[in-house]
């Protein structure tokens, strides 16, 4: 993939950065996103461009606001020359029954989790049909094959994605762009530290007891998947071997929905 282009929201943490690191480690050039103190961000971009000899940005876009999403995909292709790759997978998480989750948490994560990957998609495609290539990888989840309680908004976004993948997989499917979704189950990344953290919290166990039930709860395997398994996923799916496989949304979920 030397010299190709990748854009990956969310990269400044958990599975995002997995997935950037395993591209430029195969050669890609890297737009990095997300948040996170300015210096740590900055570190991340020096190491992944030094490790890999690849060149690698960052946009602040944030991913509630179309225009900055729209000025990511520009920047891709004025700082680093192109948008080959894009790797949708900026999301957040919160946790409530419908008739108590907020109105504006629900706004958040159908903004973040689902329509960002529209915004980001529209975007990039015109760019992939001029190049006649393109690989897009929506980072949906489990949860965007099933349902768990609590998780109305995070549920619905990650099911609304899948249903987007298969859009743009048809709309595309002769123009040299692919469009997938990789869906994970349990990744120890900050996103589910949190939820473990507030299990162990409410029912006054330790975080180690929390990580098991947590696991064995939904999960058939009791071990977590980890962001350097799904960034060689990626890397697979931008390869020449998967030039077919397009419009699928592929469980890495320890068997969780095999159930
Ligand atoms: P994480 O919290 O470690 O990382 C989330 C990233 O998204 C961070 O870089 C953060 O800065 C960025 N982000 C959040 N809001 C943003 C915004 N408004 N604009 C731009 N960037 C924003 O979480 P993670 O676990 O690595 O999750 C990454 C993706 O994987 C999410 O879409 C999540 O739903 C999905 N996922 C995670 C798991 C899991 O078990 N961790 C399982 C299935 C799916």
């Amino acid at each position: 993939m030397k010299g190709k282009t990748a854009i990956v929201t969310g990269s400044t943490s958990g599975i995002g950065h997995g997935i950037a690191t395993a591209l430029a480690a195969d050669g890609c050039n890297i737009l990095l996103n997300g948040f996170g103190p300015a210096a740590e961000i900055e570190q991340i971009r020096a190491d992944l461009a030094k490790t890999y000899g690849v060149k690698v940005g960052y946009s602040p876009a944030d991913m509630t606001k179309p225009a900055e999403i729209r000025a990511m995909v520009a920047l891709a292709e004025s700082e680093l020359g192109s948008a080959d790759i894009l790797v949708n997978n900026a999301g957040i998480q919160f946790t409530a029954p419908v008739e108590e989750f907020p109105d504006e948490k629900w706004d958040a994560i159908i903004a973040i989790n689902l329509s960002a990957a529209f915004h980001a998609s529209k975007a990039a495609i015109p760019l992939m049909k001029k190049a006649g290539w393109g690989r897009i990888i929506n980072i949906a989840s489990a949860h965007g094959l099933v349902a768990s309680e609590h998780k109305s908004a995070y549920v619905t976004a990650k099911h609304g994605l899948v249903g987007l993948t298969k859009v743009i997989a048809l709309e595309n499917a002769n123009a040299g762009i692919t469009c997938n979704a990789i869906c994970p189950g349990w990744v120890l990344t900050p996103l589910v530290q949190k939820q473990i953290e507030d299990r162990a919290k409410a029912n006054g166990t330790s975080v180690k007891h929390e990580e098991l039930e947590l696991l064995q709860e939904k999960q058939p395997m009791h071990t977590f998947t980890t962001p350097a398994q799904l960034g060689a996923l990626a890397v697979f799916l931008c390869g020449d071997s998967a030039a077919t496989l397009t419009g699928t949304a592929l469980p890495v979920d320890g068997g969780w929905v095999a159930q």
